[in-house]
């Protein structure tokens, strides 16, 4: 339906969004040599996946906006060794009321898929969800998800406000929540926070401001019940982990587009 009276819609681009017989992108030295440094170990099949992962989103992104690094060997650094810098964080999360089960991670404002697709690749006892509001890059994500076979990943379409509040599948429900590039935390804290389980941890990427948006989402954590650990720098970011200490109060997450228009404890600098 078009959604301006008198005017057609524009006709929806249905076919194939990459080419799914595309081979492997090669891992770059550089790529490879930063793994060893963080000793991160591959099995089996997961460099392949990963490279045909960055074959399909190098592919698909001639079609739809999903990344503006496109240079193999850069792809290989940015996207997926940055994404596996959370590995550590991941590989040894317990839970301290001591349940059982498959650790659940979300991938708030996922895009193309990053971090979560590659974590879900080289960590297959990891239930993945993919959370993404644009339907386009969710096609992307569901069709690559299927290429490649992750039997532990689903993709969802829903803003994080909104489903920050569906109590039955994703308020509260995850061990681990993570992001990249969505927003500063301020505003972040109140799209990935609601998510995790009390005693979860959110696992936010961040560039070189990560200290003084920290500073900035100091009353946010506050009232979302919610304390920052010590970061971690890596050769591509900063992690800032989250821990969440008690339930999110009901008022959080507020309606959707809020927690950007007016993050919580004030606004932010506008650049
Ligand atoms: N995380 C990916 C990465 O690092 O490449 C994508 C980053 S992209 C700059 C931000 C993504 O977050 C977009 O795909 C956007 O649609 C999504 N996003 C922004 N706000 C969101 C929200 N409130 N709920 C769900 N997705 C959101």
């Amino acid at each position: 339906m078009s959604d301006a009276p008198g005017r057609p819609a524009e006709p929806e681009d249905r076919g194939p969004l990459f080419d799914a017989t595309l081979s492997t992108l090669q891992p770059s030295q550089a790529f490879l040599d930063a793994c060893g440094d963080a000793a991160i170990a591959f099995e089996g099949d997961d460099l392949a996946r990963l490279g045909r992962y960055l074959a399909f989103l190098r592919d698909a992104n001639a079609k739809i906006n999903l990344t503006t690094i496109v240079d193999p060997d850069e792809m290989w650094l940015r996207h997926i060794y940055d994404s596996l810098t959370l590995l550590p964080f991941v590989a040894s999360y317990e839970r301290e009321d001591g349940t059982d089960g498959p650790v659940t991670l979300l991938d708030v404002g996922t895009g193309g898929g990053l971090p979560g697709l590659p974590l879900a690749i080289v960590l297959p006892d990891v239930r993945v969800t993919l959370l993404e509001a644009t339907g386009k890059k969710v096609r992307f994500l569901s069709a690559v998800t299927a290429a490649l076979g992750l039997a532990n990943v689903r993709v969802v379409q829903a803003r994080a406000e909104d489903a920050g509040r569906d109590r039955v599948e994703h308020r509260e429900r995850y061990d681990l929540v993570t992001s990249r590039a969505v927003g500063p935390l301020a505003t972040l804290a109140e799209l990935t926070v609601p998510f995790a389980r009390v005693g979860g941890l959110v696992l936010a990427i961040k560039g070189e401001r990560a200290d003084a948006e920290i500073v900035e989402a100091k009353a946010a954590l506050h009232a979302l019940h919610a304390h920052v650990r010590e970061p971690l720098r890596t050769p591509t970011g900063t992690i800032v982990p989250i821990l969440k200490q008690r339930s999110t109060p009901k008022m959080y997450p507020r309606r959707a587009g809020e927690p950007k228009r007016s993050p919580i404890g004030g606004r932010l600098r506008d650049d």
